[in-house]
């Protein structure tokens, strides 16, 4: 029977939302309408040795250049790094916190969603 309505499995209706998950659910909007740029990867401090014989990096003890601030992120499978200034890293430094947050609400959201239809759907506990 090709285009039939989906049936639930039991056939009964589902039970309406929790008032509490209708609640969450409108926190979780808007948070995430308040959300500004969202840079994705992480940032991590990095001293260098350079290829320069005789220079202070391969002294002993030896004194690094940095930090730099390495910005690393997938892009296609592949990790692509590209060094930030201690001031770009300020100035951008929002936009890569609100991209964490922005992954923490999509995770909750997902769970979220998914309580709420195993709920409505009696689906039990998978
Ligand atoms: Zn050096």
């Amino acid at each position: 029977m090709p285009n039939e309505p989906t049936q639930t499995t039991s056939g009964k209706r589902p039970a309406p939302i929790a008032p509490e998950h209708q609640r969450r659910l409108g926190e979780i909007l808007t948070e995430l309408a308040a959300l500004g740029f969202c840079l994705p990867g992480s940032l991590a401090e990095r001293h260098i040795r350079c290829p320069r014989p005789g220079c202070h990096c391969h002294a002993d003890p030896p004194k690094l250049h940095g930090p730099y601030i390495a910005w690393t992120r997938k892009v296609n499978q592949k990790t692509v790094t590209r060094n930030l200034t201690p001031e770009q890293a300020r100035r951008y430094g929002p936009w890569f916190q609100d991209n964490r947050r922005l992954r923490q609400l999509t995770s909750e959201l997902h769970a979220l969603s998914l309580n709420a239809a195993a709920e409505a759907e009696e689906w039990g506990e998978k």
